[in-house]
């Protein structure tokens, strides 16, 4: 009775989806509405950065649609070419949002070490435990065996649930901090700054789901290995 088990997936997939509609929509609304300083992304994060008193880090660009990122160990912000090359309110939330990680690292911002700490464990977790608990029901007919690898699939994907948790709190305070420079640095005036928040809001939505989807696998995993027991 296993596969029934895969209904608790559904609403983790639904809110998934809505999500990955929800930031593709904000996104192309507020792509094309420009900020009356006409600032792109890239002259955002150089503001911020220079206002910040930060000179080490450089910005560039990088291929692909909302592939922004902010590398630590090249110490630099990359954004993709719509957002780099563009005055649009979404452009100045996520080259702020990304400045927003730069300031973290700049601050030792606990739970972004934490977080690049928990890589290895989530790439792991997420590469080996669904094929393990694959092993484990296919072994089901030899007891005992089934089991343990059942627990060992539970065990190593704890790392993918520890990253996506942690990867909460970085990324809402990286908006937070995105959307209060934005302000105070007048880089977006008045109404606009809703639109930025519209943006940031929707990416974190992102986040939330993709943490909520892998907390019901694990809950998935919990009634395979407690169905497996009886
Ligand atoms: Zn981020």
């Amino acid at each position: 009775m296993y596969y029934l088990s895969y209904l608790i997936l559904i609403p983790g997939t639904l809110l998934s989806l809505w999500a990955q509609n929800n930031i593709k929509s904000t996104y192309r609304r507020y792509s094309q509405v420009d900020s009356q300083m006409g600032m792109t992304g890239a002259d955002v994060a150089k503001t911020i950065l220079s206002n910040m008193g930060i000179e080490d880090i450089k910005v560039e660009g990088v291929r692909g649609e909302l592939t922004d990122h902010y590398d630590p160990s090249a110490k630099t912000v990359r954004l993709s070419s719509g957002i780099y090359n563009s005055s649009s309110l979404a452009a100045a939330a996520v080259a702020a949002h990304e400045c927003g990680h730069v300031l973290q690292d700049k601050k030792d911002y606990k739970f972004m070490n934490f977080r690049a700490a928990l890589v290895p464990a989530a790439n792991i977790g997420s590469k080996f435990a669904p094929m393990i608990v694959m092993i484990g029901l296919f072994l089901s007919a030899m007891g005992q065996v089934s089991f343990i690898f059942i627990n060992i699939g539970i065990v190593l994907f704890l790392g993918v649930i520890a990253f996506h948790l942690i990867t909460l709190p970085v990324e809402f305070d990286a908006s937070r901090r995105a959307l209060k420079l934005i302000d105070e640095l007048d880089i977006l005036q008045g109404e606009e700054n809703r639109g930025a928040k519209a943006v940031l809001n929707a990416a974190a939505w992102t986040y939330v789901a993709t943490a909520f989807a892998s907390l019901l696998q694990l809950l998935q995993y919990l009634i395979i290995a407690n169905s497996r027991r009886r």
